[in-house]
């Protein structure tokens, strides 16, 4: 299906969400959307005040105890029609996506399918919402556990996966029952704001979820944290500002759950089957245009095997095509903002200059657009800022190892501790590097993991809690424990 972009943009709600109606920001301000593949402006969309996001955290407080006590089923039902609708509206998801941050259009349509399930795994998690029943040791009291909503949610999402990192939090704030006021990251937020409108169309109760896109975060997230009402703050994005945000969270002792930047190893181990491991890189480094937070980040390879393993990676790279992601056949699409772009050539040229190689890439592309050549560097020293620092793009280091344990060293020396990947013909290695390896994720001969089913998160510098998984449920509730006098004890 084709999608007239100029069509979809104007069913998208350029408005603030608050309570039951799309409305313009309280100043009457605005800030505007690019397309990062031309450097055009796509859309120009209210930009919420701090008066707004205390209006959207009224709308949000004043369903809470209503929303709380609707049925599991009903919150349930409500997510499956929305996956259902996703899908639907699969092409035009996409299609925003690949817009407003550039990703190729496949890659889009991966995200579409990935985001929705999701809303299909937290539909189903919703009913599974379990207490649990004992006697106490000395059989004085019955106890119960009861989980609760945590109640009013402010949840902050990042650009590069503008769908996914949306109904992360949304769909497991709605299966426990609790309402949302969601700040989009605001060089991305056309598929969150069709995505609520979508929410809506689903059945979604008005002030259930509220969206205040604006041109400043912090004029949003300051006052609604200061406010004794919410109860927890979810943010995906930076670590920098994620300990900004703990910071402010600690004043009124919210909840919090912090899923931050990264810094993943990438290993392969001289049995590792190679064109196996290529495969892994690709999806591990190149998916995104690197702008994961689960992007191997340093590619740790036995010395044995590195030359090889590196030639063949540079072999595959060459065979990407760089360019607008809405081009069917396109694998690389630009990064998302000329900055971005300026500091992935910040890190290359470091490198190059402290005497790295590059087997392919290291240079920028011409614009229009932020586009940078997908690259390999070999013989890359390991204190380079493009192996210790977060990347954020097509680039991939190469640096080696002699022993399993120094492998290990070498990946653990991060302080942060998300993704790992693992690349090795040994099962037997796999239980003593998952021992060993001080991350939330490890991927064995795998390079792309994330499932809704799956619980993700990181140790570390790389946040608290998880999205996802069974455990993704227990992030948005509360437990409360009930003692009842056993009627048989004196
Ligand atoms: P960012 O920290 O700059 O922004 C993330 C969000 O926070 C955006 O909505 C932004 O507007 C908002 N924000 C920025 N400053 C703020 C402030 N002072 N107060 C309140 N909100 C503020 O990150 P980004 O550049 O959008 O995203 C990239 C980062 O996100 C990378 O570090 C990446 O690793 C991380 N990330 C982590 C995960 C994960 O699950 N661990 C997933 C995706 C991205």
């Amino acid at each position: 299906m084709t999608v007239n972009i100029e069509e979809l943009l104007a069913k998208v709600p350029t408005g603030l969400l608050i309570g039951d109606s799309w409305r313009d920001a309280g100043a009457g301000e605005t800030f505007t959307v690019e397309n990062p593949a031309t450097g055009e402006t796509i859309a120009t969309l209210a930009s919420a005040t701090s008066d707004d996001a205390m209006a959207a955290l009224d709308a949000a407080c004043a369903v809470q105890d209503e929303w709380a006590r609707t049925s599991a089923r009903e919150r349930s039902d409500i997510l499956r029609r929305a996956f259902d609708l996703v899908h639907e509206r699969a092409e035009e998801f996409a299609t925003l996506m690949t817009l407003e941050m550039g990703k190729p259009i496949a890659e889009a349509r991966g995200e579409v399918t990935y985001g929705a399930e999701y809303l299909r795994w937290f539909s189903e998690e919703a009913v599974r919402d379990y207490g649990r029943y004992a006697p106490t040791p000395e059989g004085n009291l019955r106890m119960i556990t009861v989980r609760k909503p945590v109640g009013p949610c402010l949840l902050i999402t990042p650009w590069n996966f503008p769908l996914a990192m949306a109904t992360r939090k949304i769909a497991p704030a709605v299966a426990a029952g609790c309402t949302m006021v969601l700040k989009p990251a605001k060089l991305t937020p056309l598929t969150s704001q069709y995505f609520a409108q979508t929410m809506l169309d689903a059945g979604l109760p008005a002030g259930v979820l509220n969206v205040v896109s604006s041109s400043s975060a912090s004029g949003i997230s300051s006052p609604i944290m200061a406010d004794p009402r919410l109860r927890k703050v979810s943010f995906t994005g930076s670590t920098p500002v994620g300990k900004t945000l703990m910071k402010a969270a600690a004043d009124n002792v919210l909840r919090t759950s912090m899923e931050l930047g990264g810094n993943a190893p990438f290993l392969v181990f001289a049995d590792a089957d190679l064109d196996e491991a290529v495969e892994g890189a690709m999806g591990a480094k190149m998916r995104n245009i690197g702008e994961a937070c689960t992007a191997a980040n340093r590619f740790i390879v036995h010395e044995s095997v590195a030359e090889e393993f590196a030639a063949k990676f540079a072999e595959r790279i060459a065979d990407l095509t760089v360019g607008n992601g809405l081009d069917e056949g396109v694998t690389v699409g630009p990064l998302v903002e000329e900055k971005a772009r300026d500091s992935v050539a910040s890190l290359v040229d470091d490198a190059l200059a402290s005497g790295a190689r590059a087997v392919a890439g290291g240079k920028k592309v011409d614009g229009p657009g932020y586009f940078y050549e997908p690259t390999v560097l070999i013989d890359v020293p390991a204190d380079a800022r493009v192996v210790q620092e977060e990347i954020f793009g097509p680039v991939a280091p190469v640096i080696t190892f002699n022993t399993e344990e120094e492998a290990i060293k070498l990946a653990n020396s991060t302080e942060y501790g998300l993704a790992s990947y693992v690349f090795s013909g040994d099962p037997n290695r796999m239980w003593r590097l998952s021992d060993g390896l001080e991350f939330g994720l490890m991927g064995f001969n795998s390079g792309v993991i994330s499932n809704a089913a799956a619980p993700f998160g990181g140790v570390k510098q790389s946040g608290l809690g998880r999205e996802g998984g069974a455990e993704g449920l227990d992030e948005y509730t509360t437990v409360q424990y009930i003692g009842i006098r056993d009627p048989y004890k004196k």
